[in-house]
């Protein structure tokens, strides 16, 4: 079953005034378990507007969006919210830490606003994220004496604190040098491979979109192609 699926997603802002525009006319996409996707498209063709709507950050103003097998229309703004906080993680291009935080706190947040986690295991729990981003040693320095790279390790780390069906990155690598780049590409590709964490990650590196599993491109808010690599 698809982890979530959007049916005739259309999204327009100003809605019901004169200067109303749809930016999304009409998604049709489904994501299974484990996949790890490319979003590509020019600048202005509304993958941040589709990210928002699929991370249910913001609604869609016609068509479907299920996620799981729930139809997220029925949820108010609190079930919304419940919702992602269990099924999605986030990371964006300007990583949106709390810079003056260690790494250990900017990991333990989202861990601290959930529920089912009890005191003693949550700094446990964190320690263990920031292992698997290779972070392990930097617990304690504050994020602002991070590079660029190893801040978005930590950003990595924090959107997978809950345990999330999928993650969503918007440009994660957008404003890292080649190397960093490679590394936080090939960090997200070994989580996937090993908790099966699905992605889906908007970029404007092609090279990087060939090396997914499928490559989503939307022009002027369609979907105009989408392609799964060959195994
Ligand atoms: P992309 O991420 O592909 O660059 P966006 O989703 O950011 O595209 O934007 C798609 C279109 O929607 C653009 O024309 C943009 O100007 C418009 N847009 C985005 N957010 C808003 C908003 N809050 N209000 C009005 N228009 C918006
Ligand atoms: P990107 O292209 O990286 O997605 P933008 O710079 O287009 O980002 O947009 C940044 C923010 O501004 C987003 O939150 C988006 O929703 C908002 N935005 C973009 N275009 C418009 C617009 N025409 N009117 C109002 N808000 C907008």
């Amino acid at each position: 079953d698809p982890i979530l699926e959007l049916i005739g997603v259309r999204k327009s802002y100003n809605q019901g005034t004169p200067v109303e525009t749809e930016v999304l006319h009409g998604i049709d996409l489904a994501m299974a378990p484990g996949e790890f996707c490319a979003l590509i498209g020019p600048s202005g063709s509304g993958k941040s507007t589709l990210l928002n709507i699929i991370g249910l950050l913001d609604r869609p103003t016609g068509g479907k969006l299920l996620i799981g097998e729930r139809d997220t229309a029925a949820l108010d703004d609190a079930g919304l919210t419940a919702l992602r906080g269990e099924t999605i993680g986030f990371v964006f291009q300007n990583h949106h830490l709390i810079t003056a935080f260690t790494a250990l706190e900017n990991v333990m947040m989202p861990i601290l606003v959930g529920r089912g986690f009890p005191n003693g295991e949550m700094a446990q729990r964190a320690d263990r994220l920031l292992e698997q981003v290779g972070l392990a040693a930097w617990r304690n320095a504050k994020v602002n004496n991070l590079s660029g790279g190893q801040q978005q390790r930590v950003a990595i780390a924090r959107a997978l604190a809950r345990q999330p069906a999928i993650v969503l990155a918007d440009e994660p690598t957008g404003n890292l040098d080649t190397k960093a780049a490679e590394s936080v590409f090939e960090l997200m590709r070994e989580i996937n491979r090993r908790e099966g964490t699905s992605f889906l990650i908007v970029t404007h590196n092609l090279s990087l979109a060939d090396r997914c599993d499928r490559t989503i491109e939307v022009v002027d808010g369609k979907i105009l192609s989408d392609r799964k690599a060959a195994a």
